[in-house]
């Protein structure tokens, strides 16, 4: 994929449309996570250093094409100013002539325009509401990776309205790392899925089939493929319209020669509860009756700890266990601390992943922390994400 950076562009005295993804959780207007904020900072702060008047657009929630108060982005002008130091302007529309008056008062600042979504011309990628958002800037930059897998007007139509554009640092770094690991990884390649559903995770494990030389599945999703070789799986979560399929792709995987890796031990508890009694046992012992497999066990932990210390690139993407829960995060918490100690690129994805390695104490180990949990699973799944394809010119 070959774009412009926002470093191969004139930005003096200029006018920028950055489209960010300010989507943070926000519970009654306090934000609770400002991760996304903190994540587009250098592309902000390189803008403003190079002479630029930086506009800011998100989308924040699903407001549904109306304004709607408890979707507004302004508690976020107030807390990225805290973050930057400085003023940022607040436009209450993110178009018209509210925006365009914000702008024009504001040279050289920083102004954030109201939810995208509140126009449903937005998620529609209509072209005269792409053409209103690209008349209010010079040239645009993305860095909104997380928003890439849609084809919305100020992540794809814009583009067509606006004489440049380019990579923020952010989505640089995110198309980076992960086709790197797609295209030319460092080898061994170790793959972990985990999570809940094995249908979320069918493309990415269909494309990384022909990529890793490794695949480590856990997490609910290991026990479709268990219901598929006819082991006893309890009242654990299986997609029964999907055990054949994992069937053909654990067929698939070996007839490639890959490692692919199912747990060998789980704790099991009758509920999904974290007082609830839990017991080690073996994967296939009948004994787990109408329990649940809820975590990894620790013959798994230490046979993937193994695989995972030999590799050159890792990618992991969703939980060995319901980690939320203490009782059966040690999995989790085990796979985190061995991606940690991976001498070489260890890039982590999806929401709950990263709640895990940072629950887990080693963030700071990994190489690269995506900040789209959806992008990033169909940018792996090897599909073309929209919004980084408009920026391939
Ligand atoms: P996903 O969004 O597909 O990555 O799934 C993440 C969720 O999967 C987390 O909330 C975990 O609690 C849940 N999860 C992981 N393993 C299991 C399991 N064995 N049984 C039930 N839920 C699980």
């Amino acid at each position: 994929m070959a774009f412009r950076s926002i470093r191969d562009l004139a930005l003096e005295g200029r006018r920028v449309f950055v489209r960010v993804d300010f989507n943070v959780p926000l519970d009654g207007g306090r934000i609770t996570d400002d991760t996304r904020i903190r994540a587009a900072l250098p592309t902000i702060t390189y803008a403003l250093q190079h002479g630029a008047t930086v506009i800011l657009a998100s989308h924040l929630g699903r407001p549904k094409g109306k304004p709607k108060p408890e979707f507004s982005l302004k508690p976020i002008a107030e807390h990225l100013a805290t973050l930057l130091g400085r003023p940022v302007a607040f436009a209450p529309d993110c178009i018209g002539p509210e925006a365009e008056a914000t702008v024009a008062a504001n040279p050289g600042g920083v102004i954030l325009l109201e939810n995208l979504r509140f126009h449903p011309e937005e998620e529609a990628n209509d072209p005269a509401f792409a053409q209103a958002l690209a008349s209010l800037a010079d040239v645009y930059v993305n860095d909104a990776f997380g928003s890439a897998h849609r084809a919305h007007a100020s992540t794809e139509g814009i583009v067509h309205h606006v004489k440049e554009s380019a990579a923020g640092f952010l989505m640089a770094a995110e198309v980076e790392y992960l086709g790197k690991a797609l295209h030319d990884p460092d080898r061994p390649f170790v793959a972990i899925l985990g999570g809940a559903k094995v249908s979320d995770k069918l493309e990415v494990i269909e494309n990384l089939l022909d990529k890793v030389d490794a695949l480590i599945i856990g997490g609910a999703m290991a026990y479709t493929f268990f219901k598929a070789q006819g082991q006893p799986v309890g009242r654990s979560l299986v997609e029964d319209d999907l055990v054949d399929k994992a069937r053909e792709l654990q067929e698939r995987a070996k007839a490639r020669g890959i490692t692919f890796e199912l747990p060998v031990d789980h704790v099991v508890a009758p509920k999904l509860d974290p007082k609830a009694p839990t017991e080690t046992l073996d994967v296939g012992d009948a004994r787990i009756g109408d329990r649940m497999g809820l975590d990894i066990g620790p013959k798994t932990v230490a046979r993937d700890a193994d695989i995972i210390g030999r590799a050159k690139t890792v990618v992991w993407n969703g939980p060995m266990g319901v980690f939320e829960m203490d009782a059966f995060a040690k999995g989790t918490m085990g796979i985190a601390r061995a991606v940690a100690n991976v001498h070489g690129t260890t890039i982590i994805g999806g929401g709950d992943s990263v709640a895990a390695v940072t629950k887990a104490g080693v963030a700071e180990e990994m190489t690269h922390i995506s900040t789209g949990g959806g992008a990033s699973l169909e940018f792996l799944g090897g599909r073309t994400l929209p919004g980084v394809a408009a920026l391939d010119k």
